[in-house]
């Protein structure tokens, strides 16, 4: 009696098309992978540039494990900060241009870590209504009032901003939008952040090592890297490894050190996966053709899609392919997955309700007849289940 609400959870959770569940992954996230005993090509991963399973990130990890051990052993303020910590910190400050730099270990981490931190009882923070999950965590773990803006509405930012009167303000928002692959319009919030004297925090965890011209994220893709205050971005994705970085003034870094409770209270990155970190940003400096690869692939997927008549938003390496309710949503990702495609299906609450889709993210190591035969597999799902380009089903004559 007293667990039966977990029962009517679940069968709700069916009865709504909504029920979740894990697929077993039996090779390394690459281009072709084996889920759920088929081999289909990957096109739902966030190992954008191949280094999950990069030789030298491998040999790196093992190596760094051999010299300092698996785990870290305590959090960084007791005995866990090491050597490889302290490196990777100063290789990322220069990655990205910043002063200093502070890992966490984990992108969900450092949001709470972020947010909680800054936004005390007198703060108001304003914050995208599409940014991640972990973002909505922070500001809920925070003190602070939360403001939401219209997606990158940067007009009703500063509506929000010009009648708050709190003394500390901050602003929030994906570099790279997780679900819908946009980016955010930077140039227009600076401004208007700095216009109201509020912090900016950029989520970088789709932009590093992702967008043009080098993978240091989306302010520097706009040149804006100097006028954010703190650029937070993670290891996990086109990093292929583990982990977060928040990169900002010494000042800044000081006073997370001493003030937030995910980074005090957790213990350090393993030093093993901070080593593999240095190894896969060694990489991505040396080989730009890598990055270019990406965007070669970004780019035929794009046409591949145009030349059958269907319109791709995006222009970055998440491609959100509308397709409506959660049932048809499913189906069409099933259907994809029989045919030999793996792509993931996003449904509500994860995007807004009716915007069920499938949310398709090229990678470097994708070969051109994978992107084309992934356009092809699309098309022809969608077109048997009569969905045009909007998600629209059409009328069935
Ligand atoms: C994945 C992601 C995170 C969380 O990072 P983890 O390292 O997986 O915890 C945070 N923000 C955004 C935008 C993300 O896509």
């Amino acid at each position: 009696m007293r667990l039966s609400f977990i029962d009517e959870e679940i069968v709700a959770l069916k009865e709504k098309g909504r029920y979740r569940f894990l697929r077993r992954l039996s090779t390394p996230q690459d281009a072709r992978i084996v889920i759920e005993g088929e081999e289909v090509l990957n096109f739902s991963s966030n190992n954008y540039l191949g280094l999950a399973n990069h030789p030298e990130v491998v040999a790196a990890l093992a190596d760094f494990a051999a010299r300092y051990g698996v785990g870290a052993g305590a959090s960084r303020l007791i005995s866990g900060h090491m050597d490889v910590h302290a490196e990777l910190e100063e290789a990322m400050a220069r990655f990205k241009g910043a002063e200093a730099c502070l890992t966490f270990s984990a992108g969900y981490m450092a949001n709470l870590g972020i947010l909680s931190t800054l936004g005390d009882s007198g703060a108001t923070i304003f914050s995208d209504e599409w940014n991640h999950a972990s973002i909505v965590d922070g500001c809920r773990l925070s003190r602070a009032r939360v403001e939401v803006y219209r997606h990158a509405d940067v007009t009703h930012l500063e509506e929000l901003l010009r009648a708050s009167s709190a003394r500390r303000k901050i602003v929030v928002t994906d570099g790279v939008f997780s679900m819908d692959g946009d980016v955010a319009p930077l140039p227009d919030i600076v401004e208007v952040k700095d216009r109201h004297g509020a912090i900016l925090v950029v989520d970088d965890a789709h932009a590093t090592g992702v967008l043009p011209p080098g993978g240091r994220g989306s302010a520097d893709a706009f040149g804006l890297s100097g006028r954010v205050e703190i650029l937070m971005g993670t290891f996990s994705k086109a990093l292929g490894t583990y982990g977060a970085y928040l990169c900002s003034t010494r000042r800044m870094v000081e006073f997370f050190i001493n003030k937030c409770r995910p980074f005090i209270f957790n213990t350090g990155l393993p030093p093993a996966v901070a080593g593999a970190t240095l190894a896969s940003l060694g990489i991505l400096a040396r080989e730009p053709e890598r990055l270019k690869a990406l965007w070669d692939n970004e780019r035929l997927f794009r046409e591949e899609m145009g030349a059958r008549g269907r319109r791709v938003e995006s222009d970055t390496a998440i491609v959100p392919i509308l397709v409506g309710s959660d049932g048809d949503t499913m189906a069409a990702s099933r259907a994809l997955f029989n045919r030999g495609v793996f792509v993931h299906g996003i449904r509500p609450p994860t995007v807004p309700e009716g915007t069920g889709r499938l949310r398709l993210t090229l990678m470097a190591t994708h070969t051109a007849g994978m992107v084309r035969t992934a356009a092809e597999r699309i098309d022809e799902v969608l077109r048997e289940r009569g969905i045009g380009n909007d998600g629209t089903v059409a009328a069935k004559g």
